[in-house]
């Protein structure tokens, strides 16, 4: 009962909302094709800090000393303390833009924003928004701070004063959530990493259960949204040799809270709202379920139905010829693993999909633990066999519908030998 009167708070949200207009299409309205400058930036927090539902103040101090500032948008009647709270840093790396445009274009969205889905939400959830961690770096148009530093492999250190003040933040706010978002250079050398991704810690074998099947539920509703907004994703859960001098582990790892990476991919044509829509759907996603799927622990989440026909339609329905042919089930087929010939030393393991049959997402997983999600063909993951226990272990790829059940997959047992190759079955 209580999941079916939730539910339709998230298509609320994400699809329509009662004046007809559609909230991520706002958001990404909003943003400009040219990147706000830091200047611009303080200069729309100064004014947004004049409006009963923001807050904004600095938080640190970078070398060159810029400010580096947050933002708190929540209910105005509300303690935000009191409130549950994600808290997003964008732009670590001062060449990455579109975080900083797509956290911008929320605060300002929400700041205002009186639909009743914004208003619903905020009456939950504040969001706490570091919109450029890397003054410095933005300044400059590039990757490192002001001492040349990357902040994204500083989280173990805390060496530099950005990290030391997104850390000083985090500890006297204890968000619920923290989402890191970036941007993946066309030219990006990872060739599993040719489109948007999303990591997250999601089953690593150090996180309690709920952690994990925290992270787990809300990466699998991204992997639905952005399938319904013709985005392609994959999302990766962290695995035990992975660094952990990124944000996102630090968090994660660290200081046991959800937490998630966003890469947009850059180039081939992608305009910077193009880039930052991607930022503001999954924001939106894990704004929903921090507001409305907190506590469950089931695996699965109840996803809202798609809507009916609308009463005008019934008539025209009734009157069609013959409905058309069901979809062919979909047939998920494991191929035999493989050299990736694209990364040296990892397997490729790669699944073939038959049938019409609509499905969310595709999961790759060893031991029954989930390694990435991906909607987007090839449905393939490049493997590091060195997370892998010796001796046979189950392969298995899923294919899974809206509502997070299973409707197809093929498991077979192998044992992966490093580097690149199998053996025996
Ligand atoms: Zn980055």
């Amino acid at each position: 009962m209580m999941k079916r009167l939730l539910a339709p708070a998230i298509l609320a949200l994400c699809v329509a909302w009662p004046a007809g207009a559609e909230i991520v299409a706002d958001i990404v309205g909003q943003i400009p094709r040219q990147a706000h400058s830091y200047a611009q930036v303080m200069a729309a927090l100064q004014e947004l800090h004049a409006t009963p539902r923001v807050d904004c103040w600095s938080i640190g101090t970078t070398h060159q000393g810029r400010t580096v500032a947050m933002a708190v948008v929540h209910d105005a009647d509300s303690d935000p303390r009191e409130l549950r709270k994600i808290m997003i840093i964008a732009r670590q790396h001062g060449n990455e833009p579109a975080g900083t445009e797509a956290a911008m274009a929320l605060l300002r969205h929400f700041a205002a924003g009186e639909g009743r889905a914004e208003v619903a939400l905020l009456r939950r959830v504040a969001l706490l928004i570091i919109p450029m961690a890397n003054p410095d770096g933005a300044a400059a148009s590039r990757r490192g701070n002001g001492r040349g530093v990357d902040l994204n492999r500083d989280w173990a250190a805390l060496s530099q004063p950005e990290t030391r003040a997104i850390e000083g933040a985090f500890l006297d706010w204890r968000p619920d959530v923290v989402i890191d978002l970036h941007e993946l250079p066309a030219s990006s050398s990872k060739p599993s990493y040719q489109e948007n991704f999303v990591e997250t810690i999601g089953t690593h074998a150090a996180l309690p259960a709920a952690l994990s099947g925290s992270c787990g539920r809300t990466s699998a509703q991204i992997s639905v949204w952005m399938k319904r907004y013709d985005i392609p994703l994959n999302c990766y859960y962290d695995t035990p040799g992975d660094d952990t001098r990124l944000c996102h582990r630090h968090f994660g790892l660290g200081h046991q809270v959800p937490s998630y990476l966003f890469e947009s991919k850059t180039g081939r044509g992608r305009s910077l709202p193009e880039r930052a829509a991607y930022h503001v759907l999954g924001m939106l996603v894990i704004a929903n379920q921090l507001a409305y799927h907190h506590d469950e622990f089931a695996p699965r989440v109840q996803m809202a139905a798609t809507p009916g026909p609308a009463p005008g339609d019934s008539r025209e329905a009734a009157v069609a010829p013959e409905a058309p042919p069901p979809p062919a089930p979909l047939a998920v087929t494991l191929g035999d693993p493989c050299a990736d010939e694209e990364r040296e030393g990892r397997t490729l393991l790669w699944a073939e999909i038959a049938g019409d049959e609509d499905f969310a997402y595709l999961t790759f997983e060893i031991n029954g633990r989930v390694l990435v999600l991906t909607n987007r063909a090839p449905w393939q993951y490049s493997l590091d066999p060195t997370i892998c226990p010796e001796g046979p272990v189950e392969i298995a790829a899923r294919a899974y519908d809206a509502s997070g059940r299973c409707i197809a997959a093929d498991r077979r047992t192998l044992t992966i030998v490093a580097p690149g190759a199998n053996l025996g079955q």
